[in-house]
Order: C-alpha cells, then structure tokens, then sequence
C-alpha cells in the first residue's frame, strides 16, 4: 500500500474515533480501568417523586438503558476495531487479513478501514 492511501486511511480512522467517542461519552462512560471498555450510565434515581408517576418514569428509564444497551456494544466494538487498526498502522502491518494474512483489498479497506479479514474470508 503506498504512504499516501495509508495517511489517509489513518486520517479517516482517527476522525471516526472521535466521532465515536463523543457518541458514546452523550450516554456511557469510559471504564477507567479497563481501557476501551464502556458503561452505559444507568439512570440515577433522584428520590424527588413518589407514587405511581415516579414508578413509570423509573419503568421508562429501564426501557432506555435497555435499548441503548445493544447500540453502547455496537459503538464499541466499532471502536475497538479502529484502535487495532490504528495500532497496526503504527507497528507496519495494517492491511493484512488476520485470516489468510494476504492484503486486504485497497478498495475494502477505503470504505471500511477498520475492517480486520480480507472478502474471501468473510464469506
Ligand atoms: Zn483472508
């Protein structure tokens, strides 16, 4: 792969990062222990209300930590997957299938530069 396809590609990866993060700092929180791991942010219960509007406004917040689950495990395995990108780009091994270890294909890679196996693979 030739220096100016590889920059760019790094390029794309790293804004994509970003934009990542924010998304997942809006609902979620970065685990400072374990690096690269979120916690969706259950919502805290204020104690401000009591009596059945309280129990349904507690039975909605349920209802959206239960949805924002599955997008929070999405955001961060998509996150995960650039990082390792990111980390070959730095050790000179970006682009190889970690299947097969043949290239990936250029065209692959600049719509999904992240991704990790070459087609056949996937197949
Ligand atoms: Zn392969």
């Amino acid at each position: 792969m030739n220096k100016k396809l590889l920059q760019k590609l790094k390029r794309k990866l790293e804004q994509e990062k970003e934009v990542l993060r924010k998304e997942l700092r809006s609902f979620a929180k970065e685990d400072k222990k374990l690096k690269g791991d979120w916690d969706t942010r259950f919502p805290k219960w204020d104690g401000g209300e009591v009596g059945s509007a309280a129990l349904e406004k507690a039975a909605d917040e349920v209802e959206e930590y239960s949805t924002l689950l599955p997008i929070e495990y999405n955001l961060e395995l998509k996150l995960k997957n650039i990082d390792l990108a990111l980390e070959k780009i730095k050790k000179g091994a970006y682009g190889m299938c970690e299947k097969c270890g043949r290239k990936i294909d250029e065209k692959r890679l600049k719509i999904y530069p992240e991704a990790r196996i070459c087609l056949k693979c996937k197949k």
